[in-house]
């Protein structure tokens, strides 16, 4: 795909969705931002943020949740699919980022990986959302809609995040996470894509590819 077209697509997305972050768990403290994507796992975003406003609203910091109780955190966040074992998780997160980071969170994707229930994706959210730094934070969705459309040629998330980093100009790289689970929640949906009511359909190689075969 052309760094023109690549670029036109991005254009029309912002345009189409804007480049704020939706969720309230991606708006928060860089503890809170980890803590919410840990949440986040295999749950719904409106689940999640009722869950991360419940627990944030009694234990906000990690000497707090390290010292809280698994069972009062698990109540908290049971809008939360899988909330027992992330419960166990967050406790444990909050005491190993007080005994080995000195309470701070830690902003490299390698610490972040070491912390239990963390993998590559949540790690990058962190950075990305709790840190501002730039991060390509890709899931199965980015991953699908970007192969969709033909911004890569990849066979799992891992590949499309390196290369994604070759082609998404560097202006946009802290929006495309945003811009991608947006585009997929609304239209390009993983069964099926509404190419018709696409913004970007002229642009997208599967839109094309079905256009013609229309
Ligand atoms: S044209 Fe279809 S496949 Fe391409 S981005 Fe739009 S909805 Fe997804």
């Amino acid at each position: 795909m052309t760094d023109k077209r690549i670029e036109k697509v991005l254009e029309i997305l912002t345009r189409t969705y804007g480049n704020n972050p939706w969720n309230w768990h991606t708006r928060q403290t860089p503890f809170q931002v980890l803590i919410g994507t840990v949440l986040s796992q295999r749950t719904r975003d409106e689940k999640t943020d009722e869950a991360a406003k419940a627990l944030f609203a009694r234990y906000s910091s990690p000497e707090m949740l390290a010292a809280a109780p698994v069972k009062e955190i698990a109540r908290l966040i049971r809008s939360a699919n899988y909330y027992n074992t992330k419960a166990q998780r967050i406790k444990e997160i909050s005491k190993i980022i007080l005994e080995r980071h000195g309470g701070d969170t830690p902003d490299t994707i390698s610490d972040l990986m070491g912390l239990p229930g963390v993998g590559r994706k949540t790690a990058s959210c962190v950075l990305l959302y709790g840190f501002k730094k730039k991060a390509l934070p890709v899931d199965t969705h980015v991953h699908r809609i970007s192969n969709r459309i033909g911004l890569v040629t990849t066979q799992t998330a891992e590949q499309s995040e390196g290369e994604l980093w070759k082609v998404i100009p560097e202006k946009y790289v802290i929006f495309y996470n945003e811009l991608m689970v947006k585009h997929g929640q609304r239209v390009c949906k993983p069964i099926s894509p509404q190419c018709p009511k696409c913004p970007i359909v002229q642009y997208c190689n599967y839109g094309i590819k079905r256009e013609k075969l229309d």
